[in-house]
């Protein structure tokens, strides 16, 4: 496990209005080196397959909807006690409740269209990266 390493996705939501600009800006702001990055529009498997954990909530089916209906841009985040800060910097899942200047208070649509995802912890967050960046992007930075 490696604990200052994480996974963050921008979301459809933020991605197609333009923002992924200013929420990478927002992330380096906070002390993340971006490592690795991709854009990629997630297939229905791929999106069940990353939510599975959220397979028996009621909003699985829109939660996938969402997730594959454009291209999201996930990045490899790297600094000390990265899964923690990051869930600190991107606020609540709601982003009614998430704190002033989070990237979710400044740049979500709704609690679902809520901007950005990030791992929920470090053995999540070593599953996560494998799932869409190669060992050897791993290895940069
Ligand atoms: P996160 O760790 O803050 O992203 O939240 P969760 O792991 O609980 O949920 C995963 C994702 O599912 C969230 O980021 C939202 O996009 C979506 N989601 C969570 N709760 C709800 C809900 O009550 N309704 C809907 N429509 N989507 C939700």
């Amino acid at each position: 496990m490696n604990e200052s390493d994480t996974l963050a996705i921008i979301k459809p939501d933020a991605f197609g209005s333009g923002k992924s600009g200013r929420i990478i800006a927002h992330l380096e702001a906070a002390g993340f080196q971006v490592v690795a990055a991709r854009v990629s529009r997630l297939s229905r498997t791929e999106a069940e397959a990353f939510y599975a954990v959220h397979r028996v909530r009621p909003f699985f089916g829109s939660l996938v909807e969402f997730m594959t209906s454009g291209p999201c841009m996930p990045l490899l985040l790297r600094r000390a006690d990265a899964v923690p800060h990051l869930r600190q910097v991107i606020g609540a899942t709601d982003p009614a409740e998430a704190d002033e200047g989070t990237v979710r208070a400044l740049y979500a649509e709704s609690k679902e269209r809520n901007a950005i995802h990030a791992s929920d912890s470090p053995e999540n967050s070593d599953i996560e990266i494998a799932f869409f960046f190669t060992g050897a992007e791993r290895l940069q930075g």
